[in-house]
């Protein structure tokens, strides 16, 4: 199997084993939610990591705005914690 095609079979599983959850629009408009990493304890600023080892990429604060806008869903993360 060639590097690519390796490449795109691991990211069509990360799509796959990642849950999207719905947000009503009015929820999203009016709630002052959590929903991302910069809003979590276990996120360093520094380094832009999560400090337990989990891929921040997909809970970033634009990635779940962006993600939100194209589909109306986001990607909380399950480990999330706030102090
Ligand atoms: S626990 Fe989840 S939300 Fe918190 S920094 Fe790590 S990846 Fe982001």
């Amino acid at each position: 199997m060639n590097q690519t095609r390796e490449n795109k079979e691991q990211t069509r599983s990360l799509r796959k084993s990642l849950i999207l959850d719905p947000i009503h629009p009015k929820d999203y408009r009016e709630l002052n939610f959590t929903y991302c990493c910069e809003q979590c304890s276990h996120f360093d600023e520094s380094t832009e990591q999560c400090t337990i080892g989990y891929e921040a990429s997909k809970h970033r604060q634009k990635d779940q705005i962006k993600l939100y806008e194209l589909t109306g869903r986001m990607a909380f993360c399950r480990f999330m914690e706030i102090d």
